[in-house]
Formats: C-alpha cells, structure tokens, sequence
C-alpha cells in the first residue's frame, strides 16, 4: 500500500465510511418465529466485554434471549473482537431492530419476524432441478410430447400446476450463487455465501464455526413427528442434499457432511455418493477418519439397499419406516445413459434406480408416517451435464424429472393434503437457437439453421415415459451455451459416454480442449470465460418456481429464494402464533424459548 493509499484509508476509517463489521443475521432477514439462529457480531477492533452492548427490540440481548453472549476478544487470533449468542429465538412477529455498540462502534439491523397460521398441508414435497434452466424445459417439452403446427401435443407434469413465480437467486456475496448457497435459502430462509450452507458465512476460519440458522429439517424434527426424506441422483454429500441437513461454510467437506443425515434424523435417504458412508480402509472408500456412517445407519435400524430391485422389494414392505439407499459410490448416471446407450458408468453399475423409482420409494415409505413427511427429489444431474456443455443428457434428465413430478402428482391427487414445489436452484447459459441439419454440407456453423429454416426436429416418436431412443438424429435441436471455455465443437451428440470439453491445461494454468473432441466434424470454438474455466458456469437469471396443493397459493410473481422456506413453513404452519405483526412495544418483541 503506498503511503498515500494508507493516509487515504486512515481518513476514511476515521470518518466511519470504510470501517467493517457485521450482525448476523444480516439486515432485511426474515426470520421464522420460533426457530433458532446464532446471533453474532463482529466488531473491527478489539473490544473489552464490559464495552459490548447488543440489543434486541431496545431491551439487552442478554435478558431477551436469557443467557449470556460468547465474547470471542481475538478471534481466530486477530486483533478484531466477536460476540456470538448460539441457539436465539424469538417467537413474537414483527419488525425487530438489533444494535450492537462497542470500541466506538455502532452497527444495526432490521429483521422481520414473521409468525405462520395453522398447518394447511400434511406432507411437503421440494423437486429441485439442479441448474434448470427453461431451455431445458422447453427442449424436454418438445422432444417428450412433440409438437404440432407451433402447439406442443402436451406438457411436461409441472407445467400444469396451479400456481408459478420467479425466484431471484443471488447470495449475499454475490450475484451468481452455486448450488450450496441457493439450496440453503430454500432449507433455512436466509440468505448466504458461495459455498456454504445452512450458516451466515462470517469471518470464522473454522467451517463449522459460522453462525447457524436452523435448517427445515431440524424444525420439523423438533417441533413435529413428521418424516423426513433426501434423494438425489448425485452424491448425498453433495451440495444440495446437503444443504438439507448440514452446517459448514465449505460444502466440500462432504466427509463430515455424510453422518450429518443420521444426526438430523433423516428416515429416507437415497442416491449416489456411498463412498462417504464407507469407514477408511474399505475399498472406495473417500473417508480418512474412524467414522463409519454407514455401521450408524445399520444399529439405527435403516435397512440398506444397493439396487434398484433390492430398493423396489424393501420400500414395498409395509413395516419399513426407515431406509439408506446408496447405489453408486459417486455421482449415479443419467437416463440417457442408464436406459439408452449403456455408456458412463452403466456397465460397473447396472441396476442403478431412476428418479422416479427413488421418488415412488420414499413416498411409499415416509407416507407410513401419520404424521405427515417433508421430502426433497433433487435432479442433480441436470447441473452436471450443463457443466459440460451436454445439453441432450441434461434434457433428457429433465425428461426424468417430469416423470418423477408425476409420481408425486399422482400421489398428491389421491389426498388434497401435499404442497408439491420444483423449482430450480440456479440457470446454466442455455438456448435453443434452431436446429442442426446434417444434411447441409460445411463446417459446423453452416449446418446450424435459424428462424423459417430450423423447422422441426426429426427425433424419434417418444417411448412410454416420453424419451426419444436417440439424441443423434440427422435435424437435432441446435442448443448453444451462452457461456464456454474454449473447445472442439462439432454440434453432435456425444454417444460414447457424457461429454468432457476441456481437459487440465499441460502447464496446469486452466483447462485447454479435450483433444479427443477434436473429431474430423469440429472446429475450434473460442470461449468467453477465462482459461480457469472446466466448462460451463452458473447464470443469474431467474429460475421458475411451480406449485400444486395447500399452500401453493402464496406462489406467484418475482419472489426472493428465501420465500420458499416460507412458502413451506406456512404450509406446515412452523411458525408458531404471534399476537400480531406490529409489535407495538419493541421491549418485548422479542422472547428466548428454551
Ligand atoms: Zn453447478
């Protein structure tokens, strides 16, 4: 720093404007009635405990909350000094200012509290298309029902629910969030961080130090004796699953993540990413500590299950109330693969459930439970696939993700008692631009055809579950990712297994292009993203939210992220009842439960 930068900062610090510090959680949070966050705040400078003073609704911290804050006077061995209450509550709604003084310094923020009525719905069911974007709907749409003169001949399951908004999707840090982030707006209600989960990322070095709030999971378990169940076609560690259940600022401490499930009481658990539950030592194991998730889900009385018949046979038993289904050590495969063209992992894992068969399980079983169950279907390959520039298996998972849809549908339509939400955590740079016709003579571009000339794709009649048996057909949808590293492209459908556009560079700077994609049909196609690029990224636009049942009323327009937590806990009526929403009195506005 010149000396003139330093002058420059000393001023701007002595006039307040450059000074950091923070309340957590942040200012504008709505906060449930009832559920439980750690209240923390960070001041710049070291500052002595006698000094600190927080307050809440105008009264001391201390005496709302009925237990005495943690005052951290170095944290993480620096001169800046924190102040944390873990496990706050406050069960009165209403507009609540927090202000916290001390060393000088003065920071404030605003919550809402907000109470819920009575429970409207039994059961929950949140789909998340992991990186659905509405290209792929709208291809899913098209090559699954056809189209005819402009009309599509149907619909995709949730494109006929009731009620449908947008959802904004950026996270505190950032306008572009990834999966971690955007999840845990859904499971907690408040915003956070790039990488992190179920927790304000704060300046704490530790990832499982940052302030919590509580996650859906944990209010249902607390509160009620409902259910609870994850499934994922990705790993269960991974990202969103996680967010499900988990507390950490790094969603890739999956190996701590994995007995987060068991610990949260999950009943149902499905999907990829065994080898997190596998104790160190065993072949494919991921782990390197003592813990063996998967010996704790066995003594908790979980049957486990391995295969789709093994799944089928057990989740059909009338006794099952609990079940761990881990069918693939990592991610688990796409449809396009799995049912059609036998490539990726198909051949070491023949007998890997689809969607709908996970979905149809969990509801077979958590529906046991008269209590009611809350239970999150993720996609989560639809993400994986747009990484890669692969939209035909991205499509051709949003295909399954209807048919799964459609399961809970059907299940819903039998009772009038189940909120049923898809949405989209965040979008991939995805269009549909026209069509590609291998009859047109040239490089890739000429073959590319727009507006009158596109037509209509020849992809085969769709089966019973509303696949075409093919992607490579010769007049194939021309769908271009808005966002790309450098690589071969050749406008064809990758047969021998999901696409890898770039591989590391040789002077490991970055990603270069796969030279296996270096086909006599490619050109080199350059990217807009820097060289530090695997593929493609994650994009701002809005993702659509739809909703069908109890409770799916509240869905319409623009809505924040955060809102579906809300949607959800209305519709389970989690909020426990305030007098009003205009606390009169700020003393008073705010109450410890426990
Ligand atoms: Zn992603």
């Amino acid at each position: 720093m010149t000396r003139l930068a330093a002058g420059l900062l000393s001023i701007l610090c002595l006039a307040g404007l450059a000074r950091a510090g923070a309340i957590y959680p942040i200012d504008r949070a709505a906060v449930l009635a009832g559920s439980r966050f750690d209240l923390k705040v960070e001041f710049d400078q070291v500052v002595p405990k006698e000094q600190i003073r927080v307050t809440v609704g105008g009264r001391p911290a201390e005496a709302v909350f009925g237990r005495q804050g943690l005052w951290l006077e170095r944290e993480d061995g620096k001169s800046v000094t924190s102040w944390v209450l873990q496990g706050a509550s406050i069960t009165r709604a209403g507009p609540v200012e927090v202000v916290a003084t001390g060393g000088g310094q003065r920071l404030a923020v605003r919550w809402e509290v907000y109470a819920t009525g009575p429970r409207k719905a039994k059961n929950v069911i949140l789909f998340i298309g992991d990186g659905l974007s509405p290209a792929n709907r709208t291809a899913a749409r098209l090559l699954s029902r056809g189209m005819s003169q402009g009309k599509f001949r149907g619909v995709l399951s949730f494109d006929e629910f009731p009620h449908t908004g947008l959802l904004g999707t950026s996270g505190m840090d950032s306008i572009i969030t990834d999966s971690a982030n955007s999840m845990s707006a859904y499971t907690t209600g408040h915003k956070s961080a790039l990488n992190a989960m179920g927790v304000y990322a704060s300046r704490a070095e530790n990832d499982f130090e940052h302030p919590r709030v509580e996650t859906l999971v944990e209010l249902v378990k607390r509160r009620t004796r409902m259910g609870v169940g994850v499934v994922s076609d990705a790993e269960l560690e991974d990202a969103t699953p996680a967010a499900m259940v988990a507390h950490t600022r790094r969603r890739a401490r999956k190996a701590e993540i994995a007995p987060m499930f068991l610990d949260a009481g999950v009943d149902v658990l499905l999907g990829g990413g065994g080898a997190y539950f596998l104790p160190a030592g065993t072949p494919g194991s991921k782990r390197q500590d003592g813990l063996d998730p998967l010996a704790r889900h066995r003594e908790a009385g979980y049957p486990i299950v391995t295969t789709a018949r093994e799944l089928s046979s057990v989740a059909s038993g009338p006794d099952t109330r609990k079940l761990l289904g881990l069918f693939h050590p990592e991610n688990m495969d796409g449809v396009l693969d799995r049912r059609f063209l036998k490539r990726g992992t198909v051949g070491a894992f023949p007998d890997q459930p689809d969607l709908t068969e996970m979905t149809r399980a969990a509801i077979d079983v958590l529906s046991r439970n008269p209590e009611g169950f809350v239970l999150m279907v993720e996609a989560g390959l639809i993400d994986k696939f747009s990484h890669k520039l692969d939209w035909e298996r991205a499509t051709w998972d949003t295909i399954m993700l209807s048919n799964a849809v459609k399961v809970a549908r059907d299940f819903a339509a039998r009772r009038n008692d189940t909120l049923i939400l898809v949405t989209a955590d965040h979008t991939h740079g995805l269009s549909i631009v026209g069509s590609v016709d291998d009859s047109l003579p040239g490089p890739p571009r000429e073959r590319v055809r727009t507006y009158a000339e596109a037509g209509f794709p020849d992809y085969p009649a769709p089966d019973a579950d509303g696949y075409p048996a093919r992607p490579d057909v010769s007049r194939r949808l021309a769908v271009f990712f808005s966002d790309t590293p450098d690589v071969y492209e050749s406008r064809e459908p990758s047969l021998e297994g999901p696409r890898e556009p770039t591989v590391p560079a040789p002077d490991r700077k970055g990603f270069v292009p796969n030279p296996a994609e270096k086909t006599s049909q490619a050109v080199l196609a350059e990217g807009n993203l820097p060289r530090s690029a695997e593929g493609g990224v994650h994009t701002m636009d809005d993702v659509v939210l739809d909703a069908l049942g109890p409770g799916s009323e509240r869905v319409h327009g623009f809505m924040d992220n955060t809102e579906v937590f809300r949607v959800m806990v209305e519709a389970l009526g989690l909020g426990r009842p305030g007098p009003s929403t205009t606390a009169r009195a700020p003393a008073g506005a705010a109450g410890a439960t426990h």
